[in-house]
Formats: C-alpha cells, structure tokens, sequence
C-alpha cells in the first residue's frame, strides 16, 4: 500500500491554534528558514473569494471548506507547504506530517486580541477557545497523535526556539522513513 506521503520530497506542516497565538509570525519565519511555502488560508480565502460571504455575528469571512480545499489539492501533493489557519477539521488528513498547535498564556494572548481591535465579543469567544484548548481538542481528533504537538508561544523566545526545532525537524524529514 503506497503511503500518501511518500510522493512528496519535502514536508507538510499545518500551524494552527486560536488567533492571536502567533500562527503568521512563527510560519512566516519557519518559511524563511527552511524555504517552505507559507500559505495563509485567510489571506488565501480572501484573494480568491474561497468563501460564502460575510457572517456578522462572527465578524469573519464564512469560509468554503470545499473550495479551499480544492484550491490546495496539487500544491499540497507537490509537497513543501505551511499552511495557517486557526481550523484544521477539514483539511485532508493525509495532507500533513506534521500538526503544530501554538498555544498562548490568556493574559497575554488577551492583550495582543485587545492590540488588533477586536470588538468585545470577538475577544471572548477566542479567549474562550483559547482556555478550553479547542484548537488542541480538533487536531487530536482530525490527526494521528504522534503527528500533533502543542507549542507555547508567549514570548520572542518561543517563537525563535519553535522556528529553530522545526527547521530541524523538516531538515530530518525525508519521506522513505515515514511509515
Ligand atoms: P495569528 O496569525 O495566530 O493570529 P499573529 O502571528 O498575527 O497571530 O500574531 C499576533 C500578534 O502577536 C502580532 O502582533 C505578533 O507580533 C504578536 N506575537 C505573536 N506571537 C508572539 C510571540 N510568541 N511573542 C511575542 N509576540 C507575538
Ligand atoms: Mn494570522
């Protein structure tokens, strides 16, 4: 049975976790680093209208799962891609090796939400998912466990130690040896 990850010479990394834990500055380094394809799933959404418009109670884009997949399947079989996104239950689960999931102490994941100008409600509902560990709670559900890790990222520190453990890992990757 051909594993469907062995066509790929390069990895797949899923960065995910509640906005605001810091998915966009730590993939854009990791990027940078291991000249991975950093794909940003809202920006990506938004440049090609992946969604069914706006939701105002949420105040974000509502996303066309589909769509998004779709748009992704040859890039993600090429292989060599970050993708980012604060959801990870509808993404291929063969699409990735490796699913990293940031997480943030609350006060300081409150001020950096507080910093964008996010209205109060928007502010609750990711403090609350940032506190039930939802983010952490999906992936384990959507991934094999061993492919799951968790990443505090409070600090720069964090975010340079992160980056510099997972340019190791995708250094070491090599698609033969996953089983
Ligand atoms: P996300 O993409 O998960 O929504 P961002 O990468 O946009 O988060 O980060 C949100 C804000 O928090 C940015 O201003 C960023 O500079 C800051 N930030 C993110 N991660 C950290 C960290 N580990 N330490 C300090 N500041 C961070
Ligand atoms: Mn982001």
């Amino acid at each position: 049975v051909e594993d469907s990850s062995s066509k790929r010479k390069r990895p797949n990394i899923l960065v995910t976790g509640t906005p605001g834990t810091g998915k966009t500055t730590m993939s854009t380094a990791l990027a940078e680093a291991t000249q991975l394809r950093h794909i940003n799933i809202g920006d990506l959404v938004k440049e090609k209208n992946l969604h069914d418009g706006w939701d105002n109670d949420l105040e974000c884009y509502i996303i066309n799962e589909d769509l998004v997949c779709d748009e992704l399947e040859n890039t993600m079989e090429e292989g060599g891609n970050i993708v980012d996104y604060h959801g990870c239950d509808f993404f291929p689960e063969r699409w990735f090796d490796c699913v990293v999931v940031l997480q943030t102490d609350n006060p300081v994941l409150y001020d950096r939400l507080f910093k964008r100008g996010y209205s109060e409600s928007k502010l609750s509902n990711n403090i609350e998912c940032e506190i039930f560990q939802v983010l952490l709670e999906e992936a384990k559900e959507s991934y094999p466990q061993d492919r799951v890790i968790a990443l505090k990222s409070d600090t720069i520190e964090d975010i340079d130690r992160n980056v510099s453990s997972l340019t190791d890992w995708v250094r070491n990757w090599n698609s033969s040896s996953q089983s």
